[in-house]
Formats: C-alpha cells, structure tokens, sequence
C-alpha cells in the first residue's frame, strides 16, 4: 500500500506514535508544507500534523495566483517585490503544471488611481526588481486596443491599458503537492490531526499532545524542535505554549464569487481599482469566472468563515461598474470561497495598507512560529525557518549529531512534475491530451487533469485503463472515479468535501458535476475506506454544509 494512502491511515498513525522527531511542524497549510519539504530534503526526521484537510485553512482560499508582487510597489515594499518576483519563477520551474503564466490586463481610466506614466514607471521598477523575463514584459496598449484585448470592459473614460503576467496556479493542489514531495522523502505528514498542548523537558518543548479527529483517540508525539506554522491559528497556539508571547496576528477577510463564464464571458483576466482604492481581480477559469477579494478585518470562526450578503455587494458592484453589458445579479453567483489572511498586527493601518511580510518568532521554550507572508513566498520562508532551525541546533533526539546541508528546495521538483520540466511542459501536453482522447476522455477533461496531476496523469490514465477494461458502468463517471481512486491511494483524501474541494476544486469550479455525483461519491468513498454508518452521515453532512453555504 502506498505510504500516503488513507486506506491505511491508522498504520500511519501508528508509525508517527512509535517514532521521535529531529522536527515536528503545526500546519498543513502551504507554509507548514513548504519547511517538511525543506527539513527533509536537508536530512531532519520530520513530522508535519494537520487538524483539518490539507490547505483547508487560508492555504486553499486564496486567489490562486503565484504573484509578481506588483501590489506591493504601491507600499514601497522593494524587498518583497523582489523576493516573491524570483520565487514566481522557480516555481513556474519545480510545478510548471500548477504555474501558468497568463496576461492579466490593468485598465486606465479617467479619475482612476494611476495614469499612464505612474503605471508604467512602477511596471519597469516592479520588473526589473522582480526579474521579469524580457518575452514577459508588460505592453502599454491604447483605449482602442484596450477594448480588442477585453471586448466586455466600459467604454467611458477609458485612457489606455497595460498587458502584464501574473501566474495562475491552484493554492490546494500546489500545498498537497509539496506535502507528497515532502512524504516522498520520509515526512509522517498526517491530516485530521489535532495539536492539543505541549510537552516539556524542563523548559524547554520536547513533543505536542494530538487528538485524532475521528477516533478521538489522544498521542504524545515527541521531537526535538517544533515549529508553530498554524496560519491564522498561530497566536491559539503560542497562548498554549505560555503567557508573554503576546498576540501578532490581525486577521482579514477574503472572499472570491464563481459565476459561469457565459455571465461574464470575460476573454482574459483583468485587475482594476474600485472606488475605494482596492484591487479586484477578474479571472476566467475552466468555464467559470471567479471574481475577488475583499479585505475586511475579521473576528469570526476561522474554521468556517463565510460569504455575507455585504460581501457580495461589494464585489458585484465593483465588478458591475466596469463590465457594464454584463451587469451580474446574486442569483448568478455559483460557488465561492471565503479565506482568513493571517496578517501581522500593525496598529493604526487598515486592512490592505498591513505588509503581507513574514516574521519569524524564537520563544524561550525552543518553539519556533512563522506568521504572515504569501503562497507565493512559502519556499523562501520555510528557508528561513530550517536555516534558524540549524543554527540553534539542539536536534538531540534522534541519532547523533546531525549534519545538515543547504537548502535544495528550488531545484526539487515537486510530485507529478518528474519529466516534465517546464521547457517540455507544451510537448508533454500535447502528447498527454491525445492519449487521453485515446482513452474516451474529452479533450478538456484530459486537459484538466494534465494540469491538475502533471506527470501523474500517468496514474489517472492507468485507472481510467483499468475502468475500461472491467466495463464499468457506475454513476460516477470514470475521469472522476479515478482522481477518487488516485487521492485516496495517494493524496490521504479521507473525506468527500476533501476530494470536491482540495484535491480537485470542483466545488468553485465544477459545482453541478458536485452536485449530480455527490451520492455517488459518498458510497463509492465508503466502500473504499469502510466508514460506519454515524461517520458516514457525519461527512454527507459536512458536504451538504459546504454546498448550502454557497
Ligand atoms: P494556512 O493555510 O491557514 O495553514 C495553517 C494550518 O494550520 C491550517 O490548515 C490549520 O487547520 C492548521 N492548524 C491550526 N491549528 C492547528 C492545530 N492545533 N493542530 C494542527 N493543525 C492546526 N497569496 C499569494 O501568494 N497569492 C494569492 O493569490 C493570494 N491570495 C489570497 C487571497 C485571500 C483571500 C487570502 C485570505 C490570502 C491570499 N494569499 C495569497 C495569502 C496566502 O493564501 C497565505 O499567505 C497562505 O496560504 C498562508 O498559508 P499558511 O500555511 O501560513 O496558513
């Protein structure tokens, strides 16, 4: 069996409570998975524990883009502009499949917020800072050109328009992906594993209590460092180290609204300013366009923050206001996703004037957190995190003195990339999609699950194989079927709203097929992993939550 199947997640349970830690990581979040993935790759023996799903936390509610980092210009962030800019490309490098570079078009209107010079001054600054490659270098277009570029956009007081990249990528698949690659390389990472306290020797934390989140059964996992990669989470979990940390999160709020692409059948995305001076995407996406964010500061469940009507409003009319042939009603909204920003405090700023940096914090008791920061930066935070990890040592716990090399992270390809690097992603499409037309899959349904899996469409395929060759006839179809077959073999999909949600997105970007195979799903999931009749009630309703709270 293999070692991340959820078939076999009691023998993992198990494995992790007979061993000891160099390094145990909080969080299943993009960060978490970004330091097992480091650590390992430099020899520590590590264990990464998630409460929820993986990238069930902010790590799967993003924007799903691998930013350039242009936004941070306008707070003179140079540093972060640069940093996240190089990162974009390595890890176009490590996943071409999860990294698609497209054009996003900046619209310059009359009374706006920049003019045609201020935008083209900051693109040359945020291109040479960021190290943008000269074939993706933006392209100032005239109102008219403008206009051919994106058909939809208002006419009125339209000056000009600036082409530029940014790279769309899928938050979840991309924290799954590094998880796999982590666990490829020795990681006990397990999902739906509580963090309850802290254990000690002397002053110092030598181990964390967990709860299993569906046994309920409780463990005492022991490691010689852990570090506190919680998200939004990170001061609940500092308080239970001691008193004195003090809080450093402001949290704020994000959403994104799904409609289907015939609503607002935009031919390319598009970033435009609101009138109070933010942001907001326009993204077309598998027959969908989603829309977002918002920036409200938030108190509410971090588990399941949800979309208000305000919010809505908010984005409709933003969105409405520029595309106005096209003006979107609530009724047409779909799906969407609300995420929490783990943001570090800084009092007297609004919601987006606070820096999306990462800080690092060293407690007393040897706990090391990480808060703030962006998907697209993980790699480099998770860098700094095993570099700080390594110069205070103490690694005791395990065999002997360790040596422990540089960090590697940008050169590791991540699962599902292996011969694929990204000067052979286009051919490797290409022969992929004619293999799966071959199989009886359509050419989109063989194009998503290039892209979804990389390399590892391999697997699907030979699922998809063995479908055709038992003559199954179910009611899921087989391109389904085998993604279901191929996370719970390989991904640790333990749940049904894991497998709409993170392992697929299916629930913001294929809700009706959620919608038409949901029953056929939970007894196909059930026959697989052998749920008792109260736990299978229990995950039907935690699916029908999540489509009742669209
Ligand atoms: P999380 O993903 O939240 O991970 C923390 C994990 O810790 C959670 O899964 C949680 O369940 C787990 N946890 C908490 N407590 C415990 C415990 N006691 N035991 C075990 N596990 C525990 N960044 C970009 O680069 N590009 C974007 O387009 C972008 N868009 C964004 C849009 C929005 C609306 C938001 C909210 C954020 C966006 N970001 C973007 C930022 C990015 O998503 C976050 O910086 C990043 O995902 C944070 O990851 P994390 O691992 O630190 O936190």
């Amino acid at each position: 069996m293999n070692s991340f199947s959820s078939k076999n997640r009691q023998g993992l349970i198990e494995q992790l409570n007979n061993s000891t830690f160099d390094l145990l990581i909080i969080g299943g979040g993009v960060t978490g998975a970004g330091i097992a993935l480091d650590a390992a790759a430099r020899g520590l023996k590590v264990a990464l524990l998630e409460m929820q799903d993986f990238a069930s936390g902010t790590s799967g509610r993003s924007t799903k883009l691998i930013h350039g980092g242009l936004r941070y210009l306008k707070q003179l962030e140079f540093k972060l502009v640069s940093e996240v800019g190089k990162e974009r490309e390595i890890i176009h490098k490590i996943a071409p499949h999860l990294t698609r570079p497209e054009t996003m078009l900046l619209p310059i209107f009359k009374n706006g917020s920049f003019n045609k010079f201020s935008v083209r001054l900051g693109m040359w600054v945020y291109e040479w800072l960021a190290g943008v490659k000269r074939e993706e270098r933006h392209r100032v277009l005239t109102a008219a050109q403008t206009l051919e570029s994106e058909p939809l956009l208002k006419k009125e007081g339209l000056l000009a328009g600036v082409l530029y990249y940014e790279y769309r990528t899928d938050d979840a698949r991309l924290t799954v992906e590094v998880i796999k690659e982590a666990v490829a390389r020795g990681v006990q990472a397990l999902n739906y594993m509580r963090v309850t306290g802290f254990v000690y020797q002397g002053n110092k934390i030598n181990g964390v209590t967990v709860e299993d989140m569906f046994a309920k059964n409780t463990y005492t996992i022991y490691s010689a460092r852990v570090v506190n990669a919680a998200g939004p989470w990170v001061d609940d979990l500092d308080q239970m180290d001691g008193a004195g940390h003090g809080k450093k999160l402001k949290l704020t709020k994000g959403i994104h609204l799904v409609v289907d692409k015939s609503k607002l059948p935009v031919s390319q995305s598009v970033y435009f300013d609101t009138a109070d001076k933010r942001m907001i995407f326009v993204i077309p996406r598998e027959g969908k366009t989603y829309i977002g964010t918002t920036d409200t500061f938030y108190q509410g469940d971090k588990i399941h923050p949800q979309i208000t009507a305000e919010d809505q409003a908010y984005l409709l009319k933003a969105v409405n206001a520029y595309f106005p042939r096209n003006t979107l009603a609530v009724s047409e909204i779909e799906s969407g996703w609300a995420g929490i920003r783990p943001l570090i405090n800084k009092p007297g700023k609004g919601p987006s004037e606070i820096s999306r940096k990462d800080e690092l914090f060293e407690w007393d008791s040897g706990l090391i957190t990480i808060a703030g920061g962006k998907l697209t930066g993980y790699r480099k935070m998770a860098q700094r995190v095993v570099d700080t990890l390594t110069k205070t040592g103490r690694f005791s716990s395990t065999a002997g003195p360790l040596t422990i090399s540089e960090c590697s992270t940008d050169r590791i390809s991540l699962a599902g990339r292996d011969a694929t690097g990204s000067f052979h992603f286009p051919e490797f499409v290409i022969d992929k999609t004619k293999e799966g037309e071959e199989l009886g899959l359509s050419k989109e349904e063989a194009s998503r699950l290039i892209y979804r899996y990389g390399s590892n469409v391999d697997k699907i395929y030979g699922y998809v194989r063995d479908l055709k060759q038992a003559n199954y006839a179910g009611e899921l179809p087989s391109w389904v079927y085998a993604q279901l077959l191929y996370s719970v073999d390989y991904e640790l999909c333990t749940t049904p709203c894991d497998f709409f949600i993170r392992r697929t997105g299916a629930l913001y970007f294929d809700i009706s097929m959620v919608r038409h195979c949901k029953n056929a799903l939970i007894g196909t999931m059930n026959q697989l992993l052998g749920w008792d009749e109260a736990l299978k009630k229990k995950l039907a309703d935690e699916l029908q939550s999540a489509l009742d709270a669209l």
